[in-house]
C-alpha cells in the first residue's frame, strides 16, 4: 500500500472527513485493522484564509509548497490537497516536489465522464465557482460542460463555507438555501451538481434531494484509495 499524502487544515473540519474516508475505504477494501497509510501536514488556515481574500495567491503558493515538500519528506507517496480552491496553486506545489498530485478536478471529472454526464452545477468558493483553474480542467480533460450560480447565489454560497461550514456550524437556514440553489440549477440545465467544496457534504447529502450530487471529498479519497492500492506509479486524467 502507498502512503497517501495530506496537505490538510482547509479548513480542519473537511481534513477530518477525508482522514475518515481514507480509512474506512482501506478498511472495506482490505478488511481487518488495516487503516490508511498516511502522511499529512495540517495548515493553519486562518492565515492561508486571508491571503486568499486579499488575493495573494503567490504566498499561499508559497506556503503550500514548503507545506508539500515537507509531506513528501515524512514519506508520501503521493499527495492530495484537500481542498477545492487551493489547487487554484496546484502548479506551484507541484512544482515543488517529486511525488505526483492527485487532482480533485481529475478525480470529480473521471466520476461525472463514467456516469456519461455532459452539463452539470458546481457549488464551491467564490474562487472556485468564478475562476478558471478548476471548471477549465474539467471541460478540458473530459469534456464536461459547468454551470454555476447567478452572482447572489454565489455570495450565499461562499459566505456559508467560510462563515459556518469551516467553524464547523451547520445550520437549516443554509441547507434550506443550498437546496434552493441546487434546484436553480438544475432548471437552468444542469443534470446533477458538483460539491466541489470539501466542506459541502457536511450540509447537503444526498439523502436530501433527488439531484445527483458528486462530494468532491469522497471521490477524491476514493481515488486515493484506488491508486494507494494500486501497483500503478503514474497519475493520468482517466481520459488519457
Ligand atoms: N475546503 C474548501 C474547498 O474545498 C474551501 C476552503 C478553502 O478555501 O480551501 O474549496
Amino acid at each position: 500500500m502507498k502512503t497517501i499524502g495530506m496537505l490538510g487544515g482547509m479548513s480542519w473540519e473537511s481534513t477530518l472527513s477525508y482522514y475518515r474516508a481514507l480509512n474506512e475505504g482501506i478498511k472495506s477494501r482490505l478488511g481487518s485493522l488495516h487503516s490508511a497509510r498516511i502522511c499529512m501536514i495540517s495548515v493553519d488556515f486562518d492565515e492561508i484564509e486571508k491571503l486568499q481574500h486579499a488575493g495573494d495567491w503567490d504566498q499561499t503558493g508559497i506556503l503550500l509548497a514548503e507545506a508539500a515538500r515537507s509531506v513528501e519528506r515524512g514519506g508520501a507517496d503521493f499527495l492530495l490537497i484537500c481542498t477545492n480552491t487551493m489547487h487554484k496553486v496546484a502548479p506551484q506545489i507541484e512544482a515543488a516536489i517529486d511525488i505526483p498530485l492527485l487532482h480533485i478536478a481529475d478525480a470529480t471529472g473521471a466520476a461525472l465522464q463514467r456516469d456519461g454526464l455532459r452539463r452539470v452545477g458546481l457549488l464551491g468558493t467564490r474562487f472556485t465557482m468564478e475562476q478558471e483553474f478548476y471548471r477549465r480542467r474539467i471541460t478540458d480533460n473530459f469534456g464536461i460542460e459547468i454551470l454555476i450560480p447567478e452572482a447572489s447565489d454565489r455570495a450565499r454560497v461562499h459566505e456559508v463555507i467560510y462563515g459556518e461550514l469551516c467553524l464547523g456550524q451547520v445550520t437549516e437556514s443554509a441547507r434550506a438555501d443550498y437546496l434552493a440553489v441546487i434546484n436553480r440549477l438544475t432548471s437552468a440545465g444542469a443534470e446533477a451538481v458538483i460539491l466541489g467544496c470539501t466542506e459541502i457534504a457536511m450540509l447537503v447529502q444526498q439523502r436530501d434531494t433527488a439531484v445527483p450530487l458528486y462530494d468532491t471529498t469522497a471521490l477524491h479519497a476514493q481515488a486515493a484509495i484506488d491508486f494507494a492500492l494500486s501497483a500503478v506509479t503514474r497519475i493520468t486524467p482517466e481520459h488519457d
